[in-house]
């Protein structure tokens, strides 16, 4: 349905797509991941032309879409597009908000511009909110509410740049349950996405993007489990896993647990999990600044669902030292050994203790 050739788009003296090459086919779900800054943007906003390319092919439904002659009007109601920021009109109710493009642009009769509407709503699960306005929407809602409204044009695909990553953590779920169930309809999708989970469930290619090309395009087991060049594998380790850096005994605290609930949540970990994670990080901390001179570590929490395995790790600076075994503090240790599996120390010329957290007893 969709080809693109050496695709390039350079914004001044910065080359920001080198040479893309993609095929995507009627029906397929296709999610982009890949650090940011490296064109998953501007590469969706060129295959609906809301950026023109420099050079290259881009073919939809076997036109190419680059000639002259396109309908750039057409070609954007056929590829519609999900902004991470919503784009509503405020002034209008969200019913408003879903006719007024058919009404304007498709001719479509206010009576069946309505009536779609209502049926629209009723897939993103909205109907009861037709009446209201964008503000008294949350987060969730408004972006279902943009959603339902790219639907009301009839796309063959829709095109998602990062969908989620404005919302509030508790909202994510209810965009990505819309779009998984746009997913089993049928619908052709690409979706820049940073939720791996989601990426990996409702998928059927990945595309890995780094450095304005397409490295790795592949299953999502492939992408994910086994990914054939450095830079996917080296991305892929760094969203599973969360890092920390200590540089100070006055470390924010708050702050590091804020960070580790994001992290945790985007892995779908449940909450008695999660505070079992900050307690155990808290403590190990607190273990580490009573027993080392100088402070100087790195945090790391990795989790893998598929092997069941959720590993606290502190690596830190200075000559061997075990700070578990040097705490005199019994009840910290105490409660370590309670909430995890083993706790293993190394020293490879830094310190490094493993805690493995007991996963057991927790529904995650
Ligand atoms: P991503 O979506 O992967 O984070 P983008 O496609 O948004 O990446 O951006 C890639 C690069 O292009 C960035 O360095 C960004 O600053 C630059 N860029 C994007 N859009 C424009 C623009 N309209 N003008 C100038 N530079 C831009
Ligand atoms: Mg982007």
């Amino acid at each position: 349905m969709i080809k693109v050739r050496n695709l390039k788009k350079s914004f001044g003296d910065t080359l920001v797509l080198k040479d893309v090459n993609a095929e995507i086919s009627k029906g397929e779900v296709i999610s982009i991941i890949g650090p940011s800054g490296t064109g998953k943007s501007t590469f969706l906003r060129c295959l609906n032309l809301l950026e023109v390319p420099d050079s290259g092919e881009i073919q939809f439904q076997s036109k190419d879409l680059l000639a002259d002659s396109t309908d750039i009007s057409l070609v954007r109601q056929k590829m519609g597009m999900v902004f991470q920021a919503f784009n509503l009109f405020e002034h209008l109710t969200v019913i408003h908000n879903l006719t007024i493009a058919p009404i304007k642009l498709l001719g479509m009769s206010k009576s069946k511009a309505h009536k779609k509407a209502i049926e629209t709503l009723k897939k993103v699960g909205l109907t009861e909110k037709a009446d209201s306005y964008p503000d008294e929407l949350s987060g969730g809602q408004k972006q279902r509410v943009a959603i339902a409204r790219c639907l009301m044009m009839n796309p063959e695909v829709i095109l998602f740049d990062e969908p989620t990553s404005a919302l509030d953590p508790t909202m994510v779920g209810e965009v990505l349950s819309v779009i998984k169930n746009l997913a089993k309809t049928g619908m052709t999708m690409v979706i820049v996405t940073h939720e791996m989970d989601f990426a990996r469930d409702v998928s059927d290619r990945v595309f890995y993007m780094d450095q304005g090309i397409i490295f790795e395009n592949g299953s999502p087991e492939q992408i994910f489990e086994s990914p054939l060049t450095i830079e996917a594998d080296v991305f892929i380790n760094r969203i599973k896993n969360f890092h920390y850096s200590i540089k100070s005994r006055n470390y924010d605290l708050y702050a590091l647990n804020a960070e580790i609930v994001t992290f945790a949540e985007r892995q779908f970990l449940n909450k008695l999990l999660i505070e079992r994670i900050e307690l155990v990080t808290e403590e190990i901390i607190q273990m580490y600044l009573d027993n080392s001179a100088t402070v100087d570590a790195e945090l790391e929490i990795a989790y893998s669902g598929k092997k069941k395995q959720l590993q606290i790790i502190l690596n830190y600076k200075g000559s061997k030292h075990d700070v578990f075994e040097m705490s005199d503090n019994a009840i910290s240790r105490k409660l370590l050994e309670s909430y995890t599996d083993k706790i293993e120390y190394e020293y490879l010329g830094d310190n490094r203790i493993v805690l493995f957290v007991k996963l057991d007893h927790i529904d995650h």
